[in-house]
């Protein structure tokens, strides 16, 4: 059994409690490793090493060219051992392989992309009225607290590591207890790619436990956290204590909009992949699937069908596209919900747990139909391979649907009618609207949700701008600067 012990100050060693807890294979069940129960006396010694990597080691005086080269490094080791690393992320996580190698590859491509935009930060100078010269300068918010979850394990660490160092940042980050193994393996390379010690560190554990004594840390300038919406309020209430900087990237119940135009065939493949993809554990996860009444039951019958042959299997087989759920802990909130779903609407696919398999926490690809919006289902995150049909008779009433929620993540719109397309777009309120298209994500491109979906933004030059302060600097050049007195 391996062990991976948690990563401070470029060591790797042993929590303070000297306490492992596993980690599974969520396709077996079985414990796959032992990972270092993290405690608050782990993250003070990860919180000192980045304070003083940040306040005296030197990283924010590190030309930010170097920075660069140092992130455009760590992609190419990432890009080295993809295959490894893809194949330890399907096992901990459950996500087919095929998912698990596009994961890998975005997650070099994070850190290419602001390994090059390391040194293209720029200020301002600002026009006064004043013989003077008046500047904006960026510079680095200090160390950053920063806790992710485990649906896109090393990904999500890539972006909030990539933007923080690239800014100039020191870090501590959490990965969720579930995933903690591939940041690991990617912490072993720090050193050789020229992360001084303290830097980064990687300080692994449970939420209560090792996440919450970041967030409350007054040696921590700012928090990112990317998880559920309750942890999220947590996080804000106790950053409160310390007027933390917070950036938080939260649920979904993100409307996949279909209107009668839309091409058929992929509108049906477009709305199974919205909501099933990475077995519906996203996000930006399209589980309320709002259908134009003409062509309603045509769609469900559609998708129905074809929800009903998606392969599930083992994650490292290639041709599997759906595999088992990450936890039991989530097979379980899962199940929970399909008994809901059965008391508040009709089911057309799937319902129930994949009994072909004798253990793993596979969920069949799951179809509700006839769902009011106000129906839990349709309400509340599932974080699952469920989807809630939800019928309307126009556009007005598709708006009114799609936005009456709590949450502001993600939609899609589907119709051939360009004009009315972005007429949908500017309706909706969300922080990413698609069109003719659901889910795919760009490094360029800005993340982040309106409502309890979150605020700030991630990616792209937006993502950085999270890791910045800026100043105002004044540099008189009168020889009798203005005064009184
Ligand atoms: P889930 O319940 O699906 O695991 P969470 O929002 O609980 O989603 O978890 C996301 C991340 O937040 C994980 O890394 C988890 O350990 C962490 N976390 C959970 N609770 C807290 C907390 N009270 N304070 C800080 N981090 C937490
Ligand atoms: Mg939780």
């Amino acid at each position: 059994m391996k062990r991976y012990p948690m990563y401070v100050n470029g060591e790797f060693a042993a929590g303070e409690s000297g306490k492992w807890f596993p980690v599974y294979d969520p396709s077996t069940e079985e414990v796959i490793a032992e990972v270092a129960d993290g405690s608050a006396a782990d993250v003070e010694r990860g919180v000192a090493a980045a304070r003083a990597a940040f306040d005296s080691g030197g990283w924010p005086q590190t030309t930010a060219v170097e920075r660069g080269r140092i992130l455009l490094r760590l992609a190419e080791k990432i890009r080295q051992n993809a295959a490894h690393l893809a194949e330890l992320e399907c096992r901990n996580s459950g996500k087919p392989i095929v998912e698990a190698e596009f994961d890998i590859a975005d997650t070099a491509s994070c850190f290419e992309y602001y390994g090059g935009l390391a040194n293209k930060i720029m200020g301002h100078v600002n026009p006064v009225p004043e013989n003077a010269i008046s500047l904006a300068m960026k510079e680095p918010v200090g160390v950053a607290g920063q806790i992710i979850p485990w649906n896109y394990p090393l990904l999500m660490a890539a972006w909030k590591l990539a933007p923080a160092l690239a800014a100039g940042c020191c870090c501590v980050l959490k990965p969720a207890e579930q995933t903690p193994l591939t940041v690991l393996e990617m912490a072993a390379w720090l050193t050789e790619v020229g992360v001084p010690p303290g830097v980064v560190n990687i300080v692994t554990g449970f939420g209560e436990s090792a996440g919450a004594p970041i967030v409350a840390h007054p040696g921590v300038d700012k928090v990112a956290f990317t998880g559920s919406v309750e942890v999220g309020k947590q996080i804000m209430r106790s950053a409160s204590d310390t007027l933390k900087r917070v950036t938080l990237e939260l649920g979904g119940k993100s409307p996949n909009i279909f209107f009668a135009d839309a091409d058929f065939e992929a509108a049906v493949d477009g709305a199974l992949f919205g909501v099933f993809i990475n077995q519906g554990e996203v996000c930006s996860a399209g589980s309320r699937i709002l259908v134009e009444r003409p062509v309603y039951k045509k769609m469900v019958e559609a998708m129905s069908a074809k929800a009903k042959k998606i392969r599930l299997g083992p994650p490292l087989a290639r041709e599997t596209k759906m595999g088992p759920l990450v936890s039991k802990e989530q097979f379980e909130r899962v199940a929970a919900y399909l008994e809901v779903g059965k008391k508040e609407a009709k089911l057309a696919a799937g319902g129930g747990r994949a009994k072909e398999f004798g253990r793993g926490y596979y969920i069949e690809p799951t179809i509700f139909y006839d769902v009011d919006n106000s129906a839990r289902i349709a309400r509340e995150e599932i974080f699952g391979p469920v989807a809630a049909v939800i019928p309307f008779d126009n556009e007005a009433e598709a708006i009114r649907i799609a936005n009456d929620t709590p949450y502001g993540l993600a939609a899609a719109v589907w119709r051939r009618d360009i004009f009315k397309a972005f007429r949908m777009v500017k309706a909706l309120r969300v922080g990413i609207v698609w069109v003719n298209h659901m889910q795919p994500t760009f490094v360029e491109a800005p993340w982040g949700g309106y409502k309890h979906s979150g605020f700030g933004r991630e990616l792209g030059p937006w993502g950085i701008e999270e890791y910045l302060e800026t100043k105002q600097v004044h540099i008189n050049l009168n020889e009798q600067p203005i005064g009184w007195y």
